[in-house]
């Protein structure tokens, strides 16, 4: 490509350091050539608000039914009853969600920032700090776990009307049925955000909230390795509130080069050999979770059962996150710095 901008230059720079540098940011991963090659496609030149067969724009009928596979695949891979794929987003999928459910003020209940939660979460800086009433549990002090008898205790004093369970940075396996209970006794939707571990629960390798939760978000572009993007899988009965607050309550025109990039995604994870690599990404994680533990570094919550650990550096290494994440990304390892429960540092 030929260019006189420095934009070429920075690209190819770029390509350098990705191939050069041992990426540890277990929010990122490596899509397929052929999710690269949808997700910068012409497909996204095409307007199309609204939804298949139900459109705003003219010469939607291949843009339908790709729309079409990437919602049928996303309900297939996580035997799902409704599937949105248009959010762009993570944080957008949680904003359609708390659209469809919430009246601005109501309460939501999730883990807190420190702890693991996401910004979208209740974060004082975030539409979702701002619009409403945040409620938060934390992880046992000592063992750095969910604690839900702790959990249904604060549920029965803030009666929220949305419970949240997901997270992202906690290594642990999730007990969604346990979450069901709780939020049927304070009468509460509950909320599954599987962002980080989706592609484990695709593979199941990680406990699956679709039997419980009412809906489900996810990011498309972590474990599942795809291109940037969300999805809402939802109960059936809630599937027109969610396309409602997706289309037109939060978003314009879809992209439909990322919803074609989604649908090659998920095809590819509907593949044995998804589950092979998924199996290998648990493996390597919690190899590199025991051998923290052996040379005596704390890593929270004991450990890891999904792709992600965390670890105190400042008890183990006398460094901030920061620091320890600077000094790694010259050796060339890129990691990232994270709040981590009862922190005594800034963010
Ligand atoms: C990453 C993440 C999101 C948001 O994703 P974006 O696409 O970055 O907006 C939402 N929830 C959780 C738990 C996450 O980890």
């Amino acid at each position: 490509m030929k260019s006189k901008s420095p934009l070429n230059y920075y690209y190819q720079q770029e390509l350098k350091r990705q191939k050069n540098t041992l990426n540890l940011i277990a929010s990122e991963n490596y899509p397929s050539p052929e999710v690269l090659f949808y997700s910068g496609s012409l497909l996204m030149t095409k307007y199309a608000e609204g939804y298949p067969k139900n459109r705003y724009y003219q010469g939607c009928k291949y843009i339908d039914r790709i729309e079409n596979l990437a919602v049928d695949l996303t309900k297939k891979l996580f035997g799902a009853e409704h599937a949105n794929v248009q959010p762009h987003s993570g944080t957008q999928a949680n904003q359609a969600v708390y659209l469809a459910l919430l009246k601005p003020g109501d309460k939501i209940l999730s883990l807190n920032l420190l702890s693991g939660g996401h910004l979208t979460h209740g974060a004082s800086v975030n539409f979702s700090g701002i619009f409403y009433q945040v409620h938060y549990y934390n992880l046992d002090p000592s063992t750095q776990k969910l604690d839900y008898e702790a959990i249904r205790k604060i549920a029965q004093e803030a009666r929220p009307q949305l419970i949240i369970a997901g997270y992202s940075s906690y290594s642990l396996q999730i007990d969604f049925a346990k979450f069901r209970q709780i939020a049927d006794e304070v009468g509460a939707y509950l909320l599954a955000d599987i962002a980080h571990v989706a592609g484990l629960v695709a593979a199941g390798l990680f406990p699956s909230p679709v039997p419980y939760a009412d809906i489900i978000t996810s990011t498309t572009h972590k474990t599942l390795r795809g291109p940037r993007g969300a999805v809402i899988l939802a109960k059936k009965t809630l599937g027109t509130k969610i396309d409602k607050a997706v289309f037109p309550g939060n978003q314009g025109g879809p992209n439909l080069a990322i919803i074609a990039a989604k649908a090659q995604c998920f095809f590819e994870a509907l593949q044995p050999e998804f589950k092979e690599y998924q199996k290998k990404v648990l493996e390597n994680a919690k190899t590199m979770a025991d051998f923290f533990h052996q040379k005596g570094v704390k890593v929270i919550s004991g450990g890891t059962e999904t792709h992600l650990l965390v670890i105190d550096t400042k008890k183990s290494y006398n460094l901030t996150g920061r620091e320890a994440a600077s000094i790694l990304e010259k050796a060339g390892l890129v990691a990232n710095k994270q709040m981590i429960p009862y922190d005594s540092e800034k963010p």
